[in-house]
């Protein structure tokens, strides 16, 4: 695809549109070269928010937006909705759905799955939470639970039915367990008037003995305070050995029934670049491959230490090295000297519903209502397109107002 593209210019490929991938390409709207985009999926989603479409909160739409219509105005950028399936580094090339596409350079920002830890029987019967489909099966989950609860005669059945079991502690997994604490308690209460909220359970399950393991104490005590406050059982050390779909097992012999386990308890790289299951790619601190200089590996899917940790798999990592790997392959093409990457860590926050958050970031420590604020803030400002940003905005806002979710619907899958 290099010589359809351009008749002198070299050809970026890009794989992936998502944090690391778009902004690669935006930063490439000057150089002389020609962009071309690869993703399997043609929007970019920003998956900080797809517990909101989880929760029944947010519409997909409104958390993601097409690829082209993102970058119609960039003349030097095309791009093919495709899944990449292997690349062939000695030959410049890679294989796609569609054939092969030729590079010049190549970033690979194919990001990274569920990891299921080889947990088989989680991988099949819990709900991951990494794409659109995945947010929607959740929703449909969490809502078919309710109606079968109201068909069901048997309490115990009944109780089970209601219980939901989010794992992981991590961002992901507690502002999961408090918006779906909220959905049921502020909302489906409402729609359910003759189910007994006391059959409702909502469990945290976390493997180690902390919560939010990258914020100071402080905030990690009041988020497990703010959790408990919203009914939301909070379990540390409570490591999942299997789930069958009715039963939840812990190591430590422990058995919950329940119906919903929502695993939010990491991700590891696709893989795309070398073996299956070999994980995130070490890259050179220019963010190169280690064999193919003209190769680039970002975000999610690449491994590179910093201060002798490695550096965290979230958006701004990603975006950081999309913008950078963009850098260096301009300095490439003029012929001068490349230059390592140096993450400018912007904090964490993390929100657990409404008026309730903690944010530890560019230095300002907050919990509460202030934290909560600046995290409607920054994630308004983050989101991709007007439209997307006001559709949010009107959305939270009805929900906060009028404790609604408007996207309750149970869809087929
Ligand atoms: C539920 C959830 C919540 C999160 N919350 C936060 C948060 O609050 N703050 C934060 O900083 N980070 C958060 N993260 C992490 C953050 O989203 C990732 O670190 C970031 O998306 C990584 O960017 P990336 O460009 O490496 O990959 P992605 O953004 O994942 O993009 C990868 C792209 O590659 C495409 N792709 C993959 N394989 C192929 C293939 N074979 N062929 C074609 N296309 C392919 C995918 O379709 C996708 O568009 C969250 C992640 C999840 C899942």
């Amino acid at each position: 695809m290099a010589q359809d593209h351009g008749l002198e210019l070299p050809t970026v490929v890009i794989v992936g549109c998502g944090f690391g991938g778009l902004n690669a390409a935006r930063a490439l709207r000057r150089a002389p070269v020609n962009v071309l985009l690869l993703d399997r999926n043609n929007y970019h989603l920003f998956q900080p928010l797809l517990y909101q479409v989880a929760t029944a909160g947010l519409e997909p739409e409104e958390i993601a937006r097409p690829v082209r219509a993102i970058l119609r105005k960039q003349k030097n950028f095309d791009f093919r909705l495709v899944e990449v399936q292997s690349v062939d580094f000695a030959q410049r090339r890679l294989e796609t759905s569609a054939g092969p596409v030729a590079y010049d350079f190549l970033i690979l920002s194919h990001g990274s799955e569920t990891n299921f830890f080889g947990l088989d029987s989680m991988q099949r019967y819990g709900l991951g939470l990494k794409d659109i489909p995945d947010a929607i099966r959740v929703r449909n989950r969490v809502l078919t639970s309710f109606e079968q609860a109201m068909l069901e005669t048997d309490p115990e059945r009944r109780r089970a039915m209601l219980t939901f079991i989010v794992v992981g502690g991590g961002p992901t997994g507690v502002e999961m367990a408090g918006a779906l604490s909220e959905l049921i308690r502020l909302v489906l209460v409402k729609d359910y008037p003759r189910l007994n909220i006391k059959d409702v359970r909502i469990l945290l399950l976390e493997a180690t003995d902390k919560i939010l393991a990258a914020m100071p104490e402080r905030l990690r005590e009041a988020a497990v305070k703010t959790l408990w406050r919203k009914w939301i059982d909070v379990r540390f050390n409570a490591v999942v050995a299997g789930f069958d779909g009715e039963l939840v097992r812990l190591k430590s012999g422990e058995v919950i029934p329940a119906r919903t386990v929502i695993w939010a308890a990491g991700v590891k790289a696709r893989p795309l670049v070398g073996p299956p299951g070999e994980g995130r790619v070490r890259v050179q601190p220019t963010l190169q491959h280690p064999e193919y200089p003209e190769v680039y590996i970002i975000g999610d899917a690449a491994s590179l230490e910093e201060n002798g940790h490695p550096l965290a798999m979230v958006a701004p990592v990603a975006i950081q090295m999309g913008r950078h790997a963009a850098r260096n392959i301009r300095h490439a093409l003029r012929g001068e000297s490349l230059a390592p990457f140096r993450y400018r860590d912007q904090g964490t926050l993390a929100t657990i519903g409404r008026n309730a958050a903690v944010a530890d970031v560019y230095g300002i420590k907050a919990k509460g209502f202030l934290a909560w604020v600046m995290w409607l803030g920054i994630h308004i400002v983050q989101l991709i397109g007007f439209r997307n940003k006001l559709f949010v905005l009107v959305n939270w806002a009805w929900d906060y107002f009028f404790y609604e979710r408007a996207a309750r619907l149970i869809t087929r899958d």
